[in-house]
């Protein structure tokens, strides 16, 4: 199959107080047609970053894409913002978290009304109201776009379509809301998805429902999704492939059973083994274990955390994303030598 998106070489910095983040280093990803891949990784590990960038929402400044390319279908859009902006109102779906349940204190003030902004996820505001906002058509014949949303209310499973059109947000439970905003994702007939941690906010039961569904949605229309999360189970779940990143970057590549079963990487590893603190890690922040971004680790950026570190060699020289044979990637120095998946699960294990 062909690639529906390839992200090459992206490298974004940000201007902050302490001077400039290098806070993406390098990364590609390519989601094929008919894919769903998700991103892992500890919260601030450059995720969300990684897919505004992708949705031509990184706010720039702060942020400056330093380099790379992103082509959807073959067609470069980075460079050309009216292509990106066609592509996005043609083909993609975006999904984020509903604001309104995302009032935590994982998020910074910038982060919530940046989200608030953009979903329009305003509490004095009727429902058709916000999907006119969203879909950039406040002139919409207003029979149509209403057939078509209680149409997806209702695959949504939505009780009271109709009725859910005239509320406001407040008035749903952030269940309910959440699958508005997947409806809301889906109006424009997308091909693509991206999702950003949609489901974080809810409890695990509502989490399971909102995915099932979502699963339908992607398999009824043939989607490709990419889909941004920390949670492994979530990953697990919704995924066929899986990146890893850490601080940055891309640590490990493989199928979903390769990286959550056997995964390869030292840092993926220690995320494997650490699935149910991660959860908890992740609601105080783990930001303050993640490196300075102003200053990063010379070479493999994970070293001062790795267990297996080379002095001499992970401290001096970034590691390549080394191909197994397995097609499996990893960007470790300990996965050199062209391994087979045998010898480097090996390695592994050690
Ligand atoms: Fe650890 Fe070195 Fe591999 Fe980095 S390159 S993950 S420091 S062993
Ligand atoms: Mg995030």
């Amino acid at each position: 199959t062909d690639p529906i998106l390839e992200l090459r070489d992206l490298e974004v910095h940000f201007d902050t107080f302490d001077g400039r983040a290098r806070v993406i280093n390098d990364v590609d990803i390519t989601v094929d047609e008919g894919e769903t891949v998700a991103i892992v990784g500890e919260s601030g590990c450059g995720k969300s970053v990684t897919a505004e960038t992708i949705m031509g929402m990184l706010p720039q400044p702060p942020g400056e894409i330093v380099d790379g390319e992103l082509y959807y279908k073959g067609e470069e859009l980075l460079g050309d913002q009216t292509a990106h902006e066609r592509v996005k109102s043609e083909s993609m779906g975006m999904i984020f978290q509903d604001p309104m349940t995302s009032l935590s204190p994982v998020f910074t003030v910038g982060e919530m009304m940046r989200d608030v902004l953009t979903y329009q996820g305003k509490t004095n505001v009727g429902w058709l109201e916000i999907v006119r906002n969203v879909l950039g058509r406040r002139d919409a014949d207003e029979a149509e776009m209403r057939d078509r949303s209680v149409e997806l209310l209702d695959q949504l499973q939505i009780p009271d379509p109709e009725g859910v059109l005239d509320r406001y947000p407040i008035e749903l439970s952030g269940g309910m809301r959440q699958r508005v905003l997947i409806a809301m994702a889906m109006l424009g007939e997308p091909e693509f998805l991206i999702a950003d941690e949609p489901t974080t906010a809810l409890d695990v039961t509502v989490q399971d429902q909102i995915l099932d569904l979502l699963t339908e949605q992607i398999e009824r229309e043939n989607l490709s999704m990419l889909y941004i999360t920390h949670n492994l189970g979530v990953a697990r779940r919704i995924a066929d492939r899986i990146y890893v990143m850490y601080a940055g970057e891309i640590a490990e590549v493989g199928t979903r059973d390769e990286i959550l079963d056997e995964p390869l990487h030292p840092y993926s590893r220690g995320l494997v083994d650490s699935v149910p603190k991660l959860t908890e890690f992740d609601r105080d922040g783990i930001e303050g274990l993640l490196p300075d971004y102003t200053d990063p680790p010379s070479g493999c950026r994970f070293h001062p955390r790795c267990p297996a570190a080379m002095s001499g060699t992970c401290d001096v020289e970034r590691p390549p994303r080394y191909e197994l044979s397995s097609g499996q990637e990893v960007a470790c120095h300990l996965y050199e030598d062209g391994l087979s998946r045998a010898e480097a699960a090996e390695i592994a294990a050690e």
